[in-house]
């Protein structure tokens, strides 16, 4: 008698990943891509106000299928019992920048559970043991210097995404400059305009996080993105924005000196930035080979993934624009102008 085997149905099981940051800015891109994945996606999400848009945009996340865990990752114990309760194996943690030493508690955590396969840090920019910019941006590197140390001597393993520039104009004193277009009015151009930089849009951040977070070869790694499609230069920029919009924008020199006096200024987060503008567009931070032991780069690991182009990234900005302004409204204006009350709405 010949016996059958057992069928078994083999289910393909997806690692669970626990997000920390999806209100953010960052964070929001990795948890959809977290969900188109198919992966398992739990939010880790602050107890208390939030704003319409944020809490429409978690909204959004849970209609897909992430699940809403509230508390903060400085809570040592809260985290060890969310990461035993939901059989956590992979922690992302897009973290602000005021809040990067909160995760040595979450590190702690990890570091008690043993269960994590995958923790990947606040990171999500330059290789911050390679960049060296001015203060203040060198200490928010220390930071994540010091988080990625303690993160090793914990043992637990980990992937840091070193994903460059986001897809968008670098406004020299705006942090989120993905949501605003580039300017109509005038281009700013850092120093000569000639040093290059790699600009990824926010979905391709998300995707390769997401591609990279339970991939072997991405193990006790720096991820670089130098995808060589959006390698550009201010001058390529500003003609690339250009040549979207249909007309050319006058042109203005940012020099060294300013970058360094508005970081010298100490205001946040425009100082911040102006030093990694520096660190970019006047030193060249983003330009070295990713060949050291502990370095991957996507375009080798996932060489079959299309990334999407700055020059398709910019067509979003141009329907951003606001409609020019029809001869109709311009008259109106004219008239509220001449009238000297903006309270007021004459029509003819
Ligand atoms: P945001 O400030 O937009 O979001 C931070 C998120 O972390 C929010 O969801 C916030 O919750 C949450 N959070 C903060 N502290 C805690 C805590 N203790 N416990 C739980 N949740 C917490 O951050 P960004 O997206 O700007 O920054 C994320 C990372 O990306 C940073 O490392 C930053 O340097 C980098 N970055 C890179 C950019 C690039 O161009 N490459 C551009 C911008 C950022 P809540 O909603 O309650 O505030």
């Amino acid at each position: 008698m010949t016996v059958s085997p057992a069928i078994v149905p083999v289910v393909a099981k997806k690692d669970r990943v626990l997000i920390v940051g999806a209100t953010g800015f960052i964070g929001h891109f990795v948890a959809e891509a977290s969900l188109a994945a198919g992966y398992a996606t739990y939010l880790l999400v602050r107890p208390g106000h939030i704003s319409q848009s944020k809490s429409a945009s978690m909204k959004g996340l849970q209609e897909k299928g992430a699940v809403a865990i509230y508390g903060v990752i400085n809570e040592q114990e809260l985290i060890e019992k969310i990461l035993r309760d939901y059989e956590i194996d992979i922690v992302i943690s897009a973290v602000g920048a005021r809040n990067l030493l909160d995760q040595l508690v979450l590190v702690e955590a990890m570091k008690s559970v043993k269960t994590i396969k995958r923790f990947m840090p606040s990171e999500f920019g330059h290789d911050v043991d390679r960049a060296d910019p001015v203060e203040p941006g060198l200490g928010m590197y220390k930071q994540k210097r010091l988080v990625r140390r303690v993160v090793e001597k914990a043992g637990v393993p980990y992937t840091y995404i070193c994903c460059n520039s986001i897809a968008s104009w670098p406004y020299y004193d705006n942090c989120h400059p993905s949501q605003s277009p580039p300017p109509l009015d005038q281009l700013h151009i850092y120093g000569d305009g000639t040093v290059k930089a790699y600009f990824v849009g926010g979905a391709d951040i998300g995707k390769f996080t997401m591609m990279a977070a339970s991939d072997v070869r991405t193990l006790n790694k720096s991820l670089h993105f130098q995808p060589p499609t959006n390698l550009y230069n201010m001058n390529q920029l500003a003609s690339t924005w250009e040549s979207k919009i249909g007309r050319s924008i006058p042109r203005l020199v940012i020099t060294e000196d300013h970058l360094l006096s508005v970081a010298a200024e100490k205001v946040e987060p425009r100082s911040v930035v102006a030093s990694f503008t520096h660190d970019i567009f006047i030193k060249g931070c983003q330009i070295f080979k990713p060949d050291g032991p502990g370095d991957v780069e996507i375009g080798t690991l996932y060489p079959e993934e299309k990334i999407r182009s700055l020059e398709d990234c910019f067509e979003d900005f141009v329907l951003m624009i606001p409609p020019e302004p029809t001869s109709e409204t311009k008259k109106t204006t004219e008239l509220i102008r001449e009238s000297g009350n903006n309270n007021s709405i004459i029509t003819e």
